[in-house]
C-alpha cells in the first residue's frame, strides 16, 4: 500500500521495518496478519486502509519493552497511576500509544487512540478502534475455540464482532482467575450487556 503522509512521513516498508525491529518473528508475523485484516475490514466497513495499515502495524509496537520501561514512563508522562497495579497485557496498548507518538512520530489522535484501546476496548470506540480491536482478535494466525464464529460475525456486523470478543475475553479472564480492568468492564457494559 502507498502511504499519503499525512499520517507518517515513512512509507510503509519503513514503518514495518522499524516494527519488526522491535519484536520476535512470532509477534510480527501477527502484526501483519492483523494489518492485513484491518485492511480488509476497512474497506468493507468505509474506514480508511491506510489508518487501518498504520494502526495495526504499531498497535503491539511496545509489547517487548521491559516492566521497568514501562513503569518510568507511567510515572514521567503523568499517567493514571493506577496503572502500576497492572502489567504489560494493559500497559502495551495504554501506554504503548505513547511510545508509539514518541519514536514514530504518528500524531493522528484516532490511530493512537486504536492502539491505546485494543486490548480492552471502551465505551465509545470509533470505527478505526473497533476494527483494530476485532483484527487483532481474527487475524489469520489465531487458532482458538472460537475463532472462526468470531471471523464469520466480524463478516456481518462489526458491532457484533466487538461484543462477541469481548465477551469471549472477560470470559476467559474470569476462568483464569486474572484482574479485570476497569476499561473492560466498561466495553463489557457498552457493548454486550442488555440494560434494563
Ligand atoms: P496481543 O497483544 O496481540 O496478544 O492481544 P491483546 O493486546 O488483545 O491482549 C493481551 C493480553 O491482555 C491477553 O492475554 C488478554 O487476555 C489480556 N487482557 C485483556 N483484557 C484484560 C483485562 O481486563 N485484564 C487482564 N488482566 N488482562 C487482560
Ligand atoms: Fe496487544
Ligand atoms: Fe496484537
Amino acid at each position: 500500500m502507498k502511504y499519503s503522509d499525512n499520517y507518517t512521513a515513512m512509507d510503509r516498508k519503513l514503518l514495518m521495518q522499524k516494527v519488526q525491529m522491535q519484536m520476535s518473528e512470532k509477534r510480527f508475523k501477527h502484526v501483519l496478519g492483523v494489518e492485513e485484516t484491518a485492511i480488509a475490514l476497512a474497506s468493507k466497513y468505509g474506514a480508511s486502509p491506510e489508518k487501518a495499515s498504520i494502526a495495526a502495524l504499531t498497535h503491539d509496537y511496545a509489547k517487548e519493552r521491559s516492566d521497568d520501561e514501562f513503569q518510568l514512563v507511567i510515572r514521567r508522562d503523568g499517567f493514571d497511576l493506577d496503572l502500576l497495579n497492572w502489567g504489560n497485557a494493559i500497559w502495551h496498548g495504554i501506554v504503548g500509544a505513547d511510545f508509539v507518538q514518541r519514536e514514530l512520530e504518528i500524531d493522528d489522535e484516532e490511530i493512537l487512540t486504536a492502539i491505546a484501546l485494543h486490548t480492552t476496548g471502551a465505551a465509545e470506540m470509533s470505527l478505526l478502534a473497533k476494527i483494530i480491536y476485532v483484527a487483532d482478535f481474527i487475524e489469520p494466525g489465531r487458532d482458538f475455540p472460537g475463532v472462526k464464529k468470531a471471523r464469520e460475525i466480524a463478516l456481518i456486523n462489526l458491532d457484533e464482532a466487538v461484543a462477541y470478543e469481548t465477551k469471549h475475553t472477560l470470559t476467559y479472564l474470569i476462568e483464569q482467575n486474572k484482574p479485570i480492568y476497569p476499561k473492560t468492564i466498561e466495553t463489557y457494559n457498552k457493548w454486550v450487556a442488555n440494560h434494563a
